[in-house]
Parts: structure tokens; sequence; C-alpha cells
């Protein structure tokens, strides 16, 4: 099969959180299957891939604008599956990818423009692709474009449109009327179709979801999850009408990147049957993050890696870490930016505690592989987790995780029971700052118990979340849609 996909992030290339490891690692798994993915991404500020001579230039023409857009050929990291690069300098040429805090302006435009190229760039070469692939509100276009605009093509009359929601909070609310201007949608027009549709504003991952041939949520959890009150983001009746195809597929993982026997970010690496390399490796993150004169190296290390928005579930840390960092019971290892109070945050909390509390601002690979395959703990209370992937990376190394019972968490984490020894992780269920601190004081015991930690260091590492079996399920879907045409 050929399957277009189109992404606002791709790892190597732009990344904000896991939407861009599982659009580079999805592409991976399905041409390991024999299959032929493509992928479209806009040249950010942020990509310098300009070796490559331009492969095509094309216009894009919009009733109110018209842009010149170059697409560049590369390939995805360490393959050969393609990446065509749009580059339109007065649309992606800025710093970020979304623009923070509130996003750029102009993401509807820019977004559009994304959706539409991917088209007139199979067009152009000529390529009929048996599914799209989009993901989150930012691709979403793609399918009411597929829908309305391609579906007479002779290269699209045949091919299915799948979203892939990775999370619903995000979902691209734009001034209807300016869409109607960008996108020439008479159902823009209808009052009756865009109140109904849209609830005044235009809402980009809604009408995916209405145009696509399948949903995909990222968990079977938070399949369950969306067609909630609490979970659904306002869209829940939207997904309870749409039940019908809508699926859980469960992330995977690359284990050619994330693994601790061959990881390229970290120094030391590992087996499950030989930790030395873990050892070494957590020794040298405590030094390098901490001033000689405090390094205890027998008290637990916390890691946290992430995107710092409240869906992440600081409020609840806040509520209780600062007891351990007090009473010198735990060492914390901070990286992470985002929503500029949790950055505040944790720079106080450093300041206050400078002997027990690190905090690295800003986005790090090599540091994100070091805390997650070197500490001890890895700390994920979210409020709610479409899928997750940094617990999942934290197993393979070792690194026990420490979530809330909710979404992929639930799904990817079984609590550790001590009696039976099964389990490979610590969870807790109500979003308050007691259930996590007893999860924290949990894990602090479970340390201080070696034969019992290194059970539990075992278990987790065997868990095994492979980006082969969700390709598979995607494929599987996919074949049942082309079948039933
Ligand atoms: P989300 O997609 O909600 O951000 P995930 O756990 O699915 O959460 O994926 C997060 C991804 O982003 C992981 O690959 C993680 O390592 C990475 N990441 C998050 N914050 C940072 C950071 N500050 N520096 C480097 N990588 C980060």
């Amino acid at each position: 099969m050929t399957i277009l996909l189109s992404s606002a992030e791709l790892e190597h290339f732009a990344k904000v959180g896991g939407l861009a490891d599982i659009s580079a690692a999805l592409p991976i798994g399905w041409e390991k299957l024999g299959h032929e993915p493509i992928i479209v991404l806009p040249k950010y500020g942020c990509i310098s891939e300009s070796d490559s001579t331009t492969l095509i230039d094309m216009q894009i023409e919009l009733t109110i604008c018209s842009h010149t857009v170059h697409v560049y050929k590369t390939y995805i990291h360490n393959t050969l599956i393609p990446v065509y690069l749009l580059e339109c300098d007065e649309l992606y040429d800025r710093p970020g990818i979304y623009g923070n805090p509130d996003g750029y302006a102009d993401n509807d435009l820019r977004f559009y423009v994304l959706c539409k190229a991917a088209f007139e760039i199979m067009i152009k070469l000529n390529i009929s692709p048996d599914i799209i692939s989009a993901h989150d509100y930012h691709t979403a276009l793609l399918l009411p474009m597929l829908k309305l605009d391609y579906a007479d093509h002779p290269l699209f009359s045949k091919t299915k449109g799948i979203l892939t929601i990775h999370n619903a909070q995000y979902q691209g609310w734009y001034d209807n009327d300016r869409m109607h201007d960008i996108s020439n949608w008479d159902f823009l027009n209808d009052p009756y179709e865009s109140q109904f549709l849209f609830k005044k504003l235009f809402n980009a991952l809604y009408a995916g979801i209405y145009f696509a041939d399948a949903v995909v949520a990222v968990s079977p959890g938070y399949a369950k999850e969306i067609l909630t009150v609490e979970f659904g983001e306002g869209l829940e009746e939207i997904f309870q009408q749409f039940q019908g195809k809508l699926h859980g597929i469960l992330n995977g993982v690359n284990y050619d990147v994330w693994n601790p026997e061959m990881d390229e970010y970290i120094t030391h690496h590992f087996t499950i049957n030989d930790v030395e390399g873990k050892v070494k490796g957590r020794h040298q993150l405590i030094t390098q993050l901490f001033p000689s004169s405090y390094n205890n190296e027998s008290l637990p290390v916390f890691g946290i890696v992430s995107r710092f928005t409240s869906q992440k579930g600081f409020n609840i840390l806040k509520g209780c870490i600062e007891h351990y960092l007090q009473e010198d019971s735990i060492r914390l290892v901070v990286l992470g930016s985002g929503d500029r109070s949790y950055e505040e945050y944790f720079t106080a909390l450093h300041q206050r505690f400078p002997k027990s509390c690190s905090y690295t601002q800003g986005y790090n690979e090599s540091l994100a592989h070091a805390i997650l395959a070197y500490a001890d703990f890895f700390l994920m209370p979210s409020a709610f987790e479409p899928c997750g992937l940094t617990q999942i990376y934290a197993m393979k190394y070792g690194t026990i995780p420490i979530v809330r019972h909710v979404g992929g968490l639930k799904d990817t984490v079984q609590a550790f029971d001590k009696d039976s020894k099964i389990g490979n992780g610590l969870v807790f269920r109500d979003f308050n700052a007691i259930a996590l601190s007893e999860s924290i004081e949990n894990a602090i015991l479970c340390y201080a118990n070696q034969p019992l930690m290194n059970v539990l260091i075992k278990n987790s590492m065997k868990t095994n979340y492979p980006i082969a079996h969700t390709a598979e399920q995607y494929l599987v879907l996919f074949s049942n849609l082309c079948d039933h045409h």
C-alpha cells in the first residue's frame, strides 16, 4: 500500500512532543512490512536540510492568496522513506512550529497549505495513495479536502482517509469566515450546517473526524475515555456519534532508537542481564546535574522529561514533592519547557533545594535520553494521557514509571504487586497530591529493598510495545477500509 502521511512534527526534523516520534516510527514500521510511506512536512525555520535541490516548484492558489512552495526531497533519518519538505518562507520560516503560547494567528492558513500541498505533490509525482494518514488538527484538513476537493481526481478516487488523534485537547479553532475564504468549502456557508458542525468557530479536528473514513485514538483506553465529558474536550458527543469508525490503537516504540543496548544518545549501554551500564550512567547523570558536595548516590533518583502543560499533572506534584526534597529523601531531575508558570515553578524549586532538585529548562535530546535511561523512577502523574511514550521508553531502561491510572498510561503500566511480584510500574488512581505521594512513598520503600527493586526493574525492562505491532494494526484497519470500497 502507498500511504501518504502528513503531520506537523517529525523526529529529527521538528519536534515538540510524542507526535514527532510516532510520525517517524509508524512509516518505519509500515516500510518494514513491505509498504510505501511518503511523508509531507513543512520546512520550518528549525529545519536546516537544504543540501538537496528543489524537486518541485509549485503555486498553491487559494481564493484569497497564492503561495509559492518549493519542495525538497529528503529521507526519514537512517531510512529511504521519502520526506517532502515544503519551503514557503512566509508561512513556515519561523522559530517555532506552532507559535507559543497562543499559536500563530495564521495557523489556519499554514496548515491548510500543508494539506493542500500534500495533494498537489502527489499529483505532480503522479502517485495515487491508497491511504492518507492525518495526525491531529494540523493535518485533519486532509480529510475534508479528500472528500470535497479531490474525490473526483483519478489519483484519489479510491483513497481512504484516516485521522489519528494524539491529543483531543488541541482542536484548531479557526474563524469560520476566514476558513471559508481560505478553503472555499460551501458547507461553511450554510448556517445550519455550519452551526451544527462547528458551533460558529470552525473546528479543524471536528472536520477531520466528520470526513474521515476511520478515526484512531492512540490507545484503547483513550478511545473509550474521549466518549465521556471528563475527557472528550467538548467533542464527546461527536465521538459518540462517530463511535462506529473510532478505533483505539496503542502507539508503539522504535526500539532501534530507544534501546539501552544501542541508544545513540547515551554513553553507558546495558542489558536486562547486565545493568552495570545503568549504574555508571546514573553516577554520570548525578555528577553532571548536582554539585559534587551534594552527591548522595544512595538516594533514589526521580526523573521528569516533559512538555510543560497542565495535562502532565504538575499541579498535584506541587502539592507533595517539596516534602521529599525538604527531608532530603530523593533526588529530583527535571527537564522540560512550555507553560511559563511551570518553568518558573521548577526554577524556584531548584533554587530552594539545589541539593536535591535539578532543573534544566528547554529541549535537550541527549539529556532526555540520559534521564529516561539512568533515573530510578520516572514521574508522569498526568491528568489525562492519550498514550504517553516516555513511560514506555523509561520501562525499557528499567526506569520505573510512576503514573496515574488513565488513558495510555493504564494500558501500558501495570501496578507492581509486592506479593505476586507481577507488574512493571507504580500506579495511583485519584488525581490528587495524596494519591501521588503514596506512590512516591511506595517507590522509596521499593528502592530500599534491593531484591524487590531488582524484580521490578526486570519486569519493566521486559515490557515491549514495538512499533511493528502498532504498524500492523493500522495496516489491518487500512485493508478493511480498502476492501470495503
Ligand atoms: P507528549 O506527546 O504529550 O509530549 P509523550 O510522552 O508521548 O508526551 O512524548 C514526549 C516526547 O517528547 C518524548 O520523546 C520525550 O522524550 C520528548 N520530550 C519531551 N520534553 C522534552 C525535552 N524537554 N527535551 C527533549 N525531549 C523531550
